[in-house]
């Protein structure tokens, strides 16, 4: 007998049929003796759908009452997923967020899990009961509901994987693992059969949407072993770990696309000291996640700043600045949404050389133009127009044979 959490996304319990299909697969694993918590997504396209609804009816909806209105995504899906073991026969009970005992900061749409206090659960559990929880959601002390952020799902999974103190962890999806590019970009991309918490972690913040970075991170500060798999059939998925024993060859391990962000220029500003610390104080008192900044050298008392943010929060950041501006004495803001980030990633990066002059040549040879680059030890990042992400990303494949390692 294990102790077994599994996450259903989105799409595997997409729709009724979906959902019957996971329901067979929990009895299956139930019916060999297991324990079980199963952590289950909205249904696929839910969340954007709320979301849009809240815009309809106010331009810049509250925070608490977003999280108020997106919880309720995952609330279906439990009772339904719960409902659906029990027309087979399995004792199941589904649990929100706030019933797992899942205590978050107060950090309204992307709040942070503090603790997670598992008694009930464990009660179920021992009771001989399967239990669903509502994934990406939580409660603060003040009793309110928080959601953990877009993908959230995936840090309630690894999260409750580390507190029930599971033996395995397995986050089902609708691609057989992780890939070394998005398969749905990049027809000729691998399936990894495993990947370090380092890599994932990178490819994650970097825009490979199979797991949400924060989740990632949590895995590996607790040192949570999860499986990325399909929901679809029983393939081997990928195993994220600590340490993954790689050819020496392998330099990069993936490339990553996030087209969810934003360019902002802050020009004009006086070039002195304690100006960017005030804009980039503004940002940080705001919640707002700055990327990739860019100063160019002052000239005639002026300089400009350039960064990245996420898409969702540029009209934040517009709000957060205009004082700003206003307090250090003069400057513009503006906005460019056709952007993408291209990355590269690799741990084998920190011990070879030359990894951006392959990059840059194979995207220069394809017409791509670079606006910003940032590296650290195991990534190098590109700005680039959006339209030409997905190219760009083929490319940036090709050039470092990821298809044939
Ligand atoms: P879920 O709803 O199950 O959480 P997501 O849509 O969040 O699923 O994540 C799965 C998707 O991630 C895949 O359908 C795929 O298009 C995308 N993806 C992006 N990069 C990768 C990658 N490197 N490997 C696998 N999938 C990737
Ligand atoms: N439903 C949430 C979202 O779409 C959480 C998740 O799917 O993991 O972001
Ligand atoms: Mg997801």
């Amino acid at each position: 007998m294990a102790r077994i959490v599994q996450k259903y996304g989105g799409t595997s319990v997409g729709d009724p049929a979906r959902i019957k299909n996971v329901a067979a697969r929990i009895k299956a694993i139930r019916d060999e003796g297991n324990e079980l918590v199963v952590v289950v997504s909205a249904r696929a396209g839910v969340t954007n759908e709320l979301i849009a609804r809240a815009k309809e009816v106010c331009a810049n909806p509250s925070e608490r009452e977003m999280d108020q209105l997106l919880a309720v995504g995952e609330q279906e899906t439990i009772a339904l997923t719960a409902m659906a073991l029990h027309g087979l026969g399995v004792q199941a009970v589904s649990y929100t967020g706030a019933q797992a005992g899942i205590f978050t900061d107060k950090v309204h749409t992307k709040a942070k899990i503090r603790t997670i206090d598992a008694k009930p659960l464990e009660k179920d559990l021992n009771a001989g009961k399967v239990i669903i929880v509502a994934g990406f959601q939580g409660i603060n002390d003040e009793g309110q509901t928080t959601t953990l952020g877009r993908g959230g799902s995936d840090l309630t999974a690894i999260a409750l994987a580390a507190a029930i103190k599971a033996d395995k962890c397995e986050i089902y999806t609708d691609v057989d693992g992780v890939y070394t590019a998005d398969p749905r970009v990049v027809k000729n991309a691998r399936k990894l059969d495993e990947i370090s918490y380092d890599e994932m972690l990178e490819l994650a913040s970097l825009g490979s949407k199979v797991m949400q970075t924060r989740s990632v991170e949590f895995a590996s500060k607790y040192n949570v072993v999860f499986e990325v798999r399909s929901s679809f059939n029983h393939n081997p998925g990928t195993i994220v770990k600590q340490e993954v024993a790689y050819m020496e060859k392998v330099v990069v391990r993936g490339v990553a696309v996030d087209k969810d962000q934003a360019k902002v220029v802050v020009s004009n500003i006086p070039d002195k000291p304690g100006t960017a610390a005030k804009v980039f104080r503004a940002l940080a008192d705001a919640n707002i996640n700055v990327d990739m900044i860019v100063q160019n050298v002052g000239r005639q008392g002026v300089a400009n700043l350039t960064f990245t943010v996420p898409q969702t929060e540029t009209a934040k950041a517009e709000r957060t600045l205009a004082p700003v501006l206003k307090e250090i004495g003069g400057g513009n803001v503006s906005v460019d949404e056709k952007i993408a980030k291209l990355s590269v990633v690799g741990v084998g990066m920190r011990t070879h050389s030359g990894v951006a002059a392959t990059l840059f040549t194979s995207l220069a040879d394809a017409g791509v133009n670079l606006e910003l680059i940032s590296t650290s030890e195991i990534k190098i990042s590109v700005v680039i127009a959006r339209d030409q992400a997905d190219e760009a990303a083929r490319v940036a494949h090709a050039a470092f044979h990821l298809d044939e390692i």
